[in-house]
């Protein structure tokens, strides 16, 4: 006789129960674990969490199997001593979330094996969603849906859910969707005219119960294709979540939630044609600015200051000026906390712009380089930005 009667096994509905306190342990500081004689709360196992609740308005924070020791149940505060009979009392939203997931799992995975003779190799329930990790290979949208849809119709048609303990003997001659993991007698999962498996976890008393199955993604992973999938209320939270994605994004097109993957489409596209012609743009206006400042300069040298300029747009500038014969761009910017610098000279003038760049980022205590005719750089001395590129074109022109 096992230390802890199992009434989950039973009556997965059962949420309020007398039992027996057998065991009382201390696991650390301020938690204890307390084992009864007989429990509904359901320990992490199998896929499926564990179940939270009460125990005589304890609170019961997990509850873990520790096999022939019965069902831990850990709570916060002063256990009851051996021997009192306590009340329970299971966490009832969480677990009808875990039975609406678990059993929605046996209902996909006999989709899959039903359509496309695909096992499930595994099974977790995670924070807002469940996976699966399939054997069906070239997953497409289509197969998927397949799956979904016959999911749903089982759900729909509200088969009964049936528990079956059978002998190893009699579980050879039945056809089991997933190979026993142990010896002896077994527990089966049958799902009416649809899905038979050994299963220790709690599940729907129909298949009703479950609501409804949504697939959210795939990918594969290790061989095998992991389904992102939600059941019951799950679903449902996930519907109103990516249905207020979806209007968010309709708003900032003033437009209906189903337009927007076109509408979206397009303003990309358009984006990137922008962009090109901002491009063209950009190079025109430079051209127009250089011409500017060359004619205000003396001697071919332009050495202006420039607020807000980045790297990109102050080369353009500067190749600019040295498309004209004869002439030196010394440029800088004050972008943010940084002095940015292009350094440029046209093929048949004269001065190494690198050696200028190093000794400007000396004193700029900053970095750059590059080549004769073209150096960039930067520094952090912002505030001398001013100073160094007039020192340097007043060197250049004497
Ligand atoms: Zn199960």
């Amino acid at each position: 006789m096992p230390v802890t009667e199992r009434l989950y096994y039973s009556d997965s509905h059962l949420i309020e129960f007398e039992a027996r306190v057998v065991d009382v342990t201390e696991r650390v500081s301020g938690w204890t674990a307390i084992v009864l004689n007989r429990t509904a709360f359901y320990p992490t196992g199998g896929g499926q969490p564990g179940d939270t609740g009460t125990l005589d308005g304890l609170r019961v924070v997990e509850c873990v199997d520790d096999g022939d020791r019965g069902v831990l149940h850990v709570v916060q505060g002063t256990a009851p001593p051996r021997e009192a009979i306590v009340r329970g009392r299971v966490d009832w939203p969480r677990r009808l979330d875990h039975m609406q997931q678990h059993t929605g799992q046996h209902i996909l995975s006999q989709a899959f094996v039903t359509l496309f003779n695909a096992p499930t190799r595994g099974f977790r329930v995670l924070d807002a969603s469940c996976e699966i990790d399939v054997e069906l290979r070239e997953p497409t949208i289509e197969k998927i849906e397949r799956a979904v849809e016959l999911a749903n119709n089982v759900i729909w048609e509200d088969r009964a859910i049936t528990i079956r303990n059978v002998t190893s003997d009699e579980a050879a001659e039945l056809s089991l969707r997933k190979e026993p993991s142990r010896e002896g007698e077994l527990r089966l999962i049958e799902i009416e005219g649809f899905d038979l498996t050994p299963c220790g976890g709690t599940h729907a008393y129909r298949t009703g119960e479950v609501g409804m199955i949504a697939v959210r993604s795939w990918e594969r992973a290790k061989g095998l294709t992991r389904i992102d999938f939600v059941a019951g209320t799950r679903a449902l939270a996930d519907y109103r979540k990516a249905n207020r994605s979806a209007r968010e994004v309709a708003a900032l097109f003033s437009s209906g939630r189903d337009d927007i993957p076109g509408l979206t489409a397009h303003a990309l596209e358009e984006n990137k044609e922008l962009h090109r012609r901002v491009r063209v743009l950009e190079e025109i206006a430079a051209e127009v600015e250089a011409e500017k400042l060359l004619t205000a300069a003396s001697g071919g040298i332009v050495a202006r200051v420039f607020e807000g300029r980045d790297a990109e747009s102050l080369k353009k500038l500067a190749q600019a000026v040295i498309a004209n014969p004869g002439t030196i761009a010394l440029l800088g910017s004050r972008d943010k906390d940084t002095a940015r610098l292009v350094f440029a000279r046209s093929s048949d003038a004269a001065g190494d712009m690198s050696l200028l760049m190093r000794e400007a980022c000396v004193m700029l205590d900053g970095r750059g380089g590059g080549k004769p005719e073209l150096a960039q750089g930067g520094g952090k001395l912002v505030d001398q930005l001013e100073a160094v590129i007039s020192q340097l074109a007043s060197k250049l022109s004497t």
